[in-house]
């Protein structure tokens, strides 16, 4: 049986006041009656409060990112290392913002993979295709490269340690939705890519999360589809009632 998961990513978003609240709001709405893995990635800023606040709780807590390298001179950036220090043992890597704004391409998400996996991390490797993509019909090839030239490179024990997130460039963050089914048709598409490239055994453990406009009235129809595993969540996880209606559409 496949994990089913349900990711909050906070972005750029909340200090740590409203960490706190969001948190002590989630936790008392009792999310330890489901079936789904709960994750929240705050800022690098509130993840130790974060962590502390969760212990002893249901809920992971994963960073938005980090550097490829252990250490050094990186002005401004956070090392695997630091994160572990802290108890963050997920990270969230590949993100379109991430990609589009800071140049993370597919070569750099590689090192980044491997620096996580060395270090024992969690990752929800995030990819997608744009609209442009999808409306010139590349978007299967895109999804292609970007999971070959980012992960595919890593050995097969390492798959334990690997959540994929597909996450349509042109659904985040635009209440533009992908149907059930246009999600379902490259949740499959990716299921097969990895029966074929990685095997059988990887294709059927390893979880694929859908983001791009989730909210708690369409969460259920696509969390219904055989190859969705679960969610990641933008706008919809900055409220902990359209947070865990979210979660509540994990069977
Ligand atoms: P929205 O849910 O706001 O569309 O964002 C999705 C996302 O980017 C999660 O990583």
């Amino acid at each position: 049986m496949r994990k089913k998961i349900v990711a909050g990513n906070w972005k750029m978003n909340n200090d740590s006041e409203q960490t706190d609240a969001l948190l002590e709001d989630i936790l008392a709405k009792k999310p330890e009656f489901t079936n789904a893995k709960i994750v929240v990635a705050p800022s690098f800023i509130n993840l130790q409060a974060a962590v502390q606040k969760t212990h002893g709780t249901n809920i992971i807590v994963a960073a938005q990112n980090m550097h490829q390298s252990e250490s050094g001179a990186f002005t401004g950036e956070v090392s695997v290392g630091m994160l572990k220090s802290i108890k963050v043992n997920t990270v969230i890597l590949g993100h379109s913002e991430r990609r589009a704004y800071f140049g993370e391409t597919n070569a750099l998400l590689a090192q980044k993979v491997d620096t996580a996996l060395k270090h024992n991390l969690t990752i929800i490797f995030c990819f997608g295709e744009e609209l442009a993509d999808r409306q010139s019909s590349n978007h299967f090839n895109v999804v292609e490269s970007q999971l070959r030239e980012g992960l595919f490179h890593i050995s097969e024990s390492d798959w334990a340690s690997v959540v994929l997130a597909y996450e349509p460039v042109w659904a985040i963050g635009t209440g533009e939705t992908a149907s059930p089914e246009q999600a379902q048709e490259m949740h499959a598409f990716i299921r097969t890519l990895l029966r074929e490239n990685v095997g059988d055994k990887i294709a059927e453990e390893t979880s694929i999360l859908y983001g791009g406009s989730v909210k708690p009235d369409n969460a259920k129809e696509i969390f219904s589809k055989p190859d969705v595993d679960g969610g990641l969540i933008g706008g919809a996880s900055l409220k902990a009632n359209d947070f865990l209606g979210i979660v509540a559409g994990i069977e």
